[in-house]
């Protein structure tokens, strides 16, 4: 049996974080569209300089590219025992697409965790955010500072603020989180698959409770 999760929540609820610590727990991959789009941007692909206004302004990338690049992602072999997706599907559109895409394989989502934040916490959080050039380790200037001001504590890399972490275009990034990803929750939900999390409770607690969601995935109801 395989294991889709979809980690859904608004721009700074800590889902990629978590994400990866799910990783281990359940040996599959991490996949972020987020992640994805800025690969394509560092190496000057033309879907890059494409995507590359949206992401400036907060705003989505049209769902026909992004749905083809995330999918294509997911049908490579490491995929083949599940996959934990973080940012992705953010439209009706896409969780529909990627339903039929997992159907194709035999596969299907199994689990929707949606952590909760408040808007003045995401703004308070992404705009202390900061990440590395080099490893994508993230940081919080606030409360999960770097040893070294400006260095990462794993790879000794430069660290930096996205240029959509700033104020105004998180703003508009929670907007459109409202508009267009809201809709995606209520898909999950009417499927049994969400769980609702807590994203304001220290990580560790955050992360014990989606470990014991994701452990409840094998019990019967
Ligand atoms: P993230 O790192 O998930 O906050 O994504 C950064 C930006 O990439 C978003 O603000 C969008 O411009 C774009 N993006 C990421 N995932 C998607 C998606 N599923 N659909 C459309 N645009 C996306």
């Amino acid at each position: 049996m395989s294991t889709v999760v979809v980690m859904l929540g608004p721009p700074g609820s800590g889902k990629g974080t978590q994400a990866k610590r799910l990783v281990d727990v359940l040996g599959i991959p991490h996949v972020s569209s987020g992640d994805l789009f800025r690969h394509h941007l560092s190496e000057g692909t033309e879907l890059g300089r494409m995507a590359h206004g949206y992401m400036e302004r907060g705003e989505l990338v049209p769902d026909r590219v992004t749905v083809e690049m995330v999918i294509e992602r997911i049908t490579q072999p490491d995929c083949d025992e599940g996959v934990i997706l973080d940012g992705f599907p953010r439209t009706l559109t896409q969780a529909e697409a990627l339903d039929e895409a997992l159907r194709e394989q035999g596969m299907a989502v199994t689990l929707a965790p949606l952590i909760h934040v408040s808007d003045e916490e995401v703004i308070r959080r992404i705009t202390a955010r900061r990440v590395c050039r080099d490893c994508g380790a993230v940081y919080n200037l606030v409360f999960e500072p770097p040893q070294e001001e400006g260095v990462c504590d794993v790879c000794g890399g430069d660290l930096y603020r996205r240029e959509d972490d700033d104020p105004e275009t998180v703003r508009h990034r929670l907007y459109t989180y409202y508009k267009e990803t809201s809709p995606v929750i209520g898909y999950y939900f009417a499927q049994g698959l969400l769980v609702e999390i807590d994203g304001q409770q220290p990580t560790a607690d955050v992360e014990r409770d989606l470990r014991n969601a994701v452990q409840r995935l094998g019990e019967p109801a």
